[in-house]
């Protein structure tokens, strides 16, 4: 083996190890890295103390779309893509680093992170197969997630436009809209 491979070999461990105590699923492990799926297995085992879990992953563009998730997934991809094209940063270097600035902004804004790591891969993923775009909100100027292809003319984003609440009767509303109040987010910088 060359010292090349080793070093090679080493970034790729060092890589794994950090996409692992981040949470990722074994499935972006396996596409992100070279290395074999019974080393990954044993990586994972020695980071987490647990087997990796099994099953799919979440394959729907629709997720990133809804309300809440729609405002994480886009303060994630606005600081993804900075790195990566304003930054010049290698890819997977941008997205652990976005992933934990991300996590910072939210602590910092005392919200739950609603988007996981390998949502936030899978994000990625989908932007770059061109299933997703930015759409920039014609109120507030931000960048936000939006299926790939939507008019957007005249887009507004969630936060400028929260959902509607248009033919709910007004006790129901009443008692949403209070409970809103607790629960709205402070995501206040995206874009
Ligand atoms: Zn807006």
């Amino acid at each position: 083996m060359t010292q090349k491979s080793l070093v090679e070999e080493m970034q790729q461990v060092q890589l794994a190890i950090e996409l692992i105590e981040l949470g990722a699923r074994l499935q972006v492990l396996e596409t992100e890295t070279d290395l074999s799926r019974a080393r990954l297995i044993r990586l994972f085992k020695e980071v987490r103390g647990m087997s990796p879990p099994k099953g799919m992953l979440p394959f729907s563009t629709d997720w990133f779309i809804t309300w809440l998730p729609n405002v994480h997934a886009s303060l994630f991809y606005n600081i993804y893509r900075n790195l990566l094209v304003g930054q010049k940063c290698e890819r997977m270097q941008a997205f652990v680093t976005a992933y934990r600035l991300y996590n910072e902004q939210v602590s910092i804004d005392q919200a739950e992170p609603v988007l996981g790591l390998t949502r936030a891969w899978t994000l990625v993923r989908f932007f770059e197969s061109e299933l997703l775009q930015l759409s920039t909100c014609t109120h507030c100027g931000g960048h936000f997630v939006a299926h790939a292809h939507s008019p957007d003319h005249d887009y507004a984003c969630g936060i400028c436009m929260p959902p509607s609440r248009a033919g709910k009767t007004r006790k129901r509303r009443e008692r949403e809209a209070a409970v809103d109040d607790c629960a709205t987010p402070r995501v206040t910088q995206v874009g």
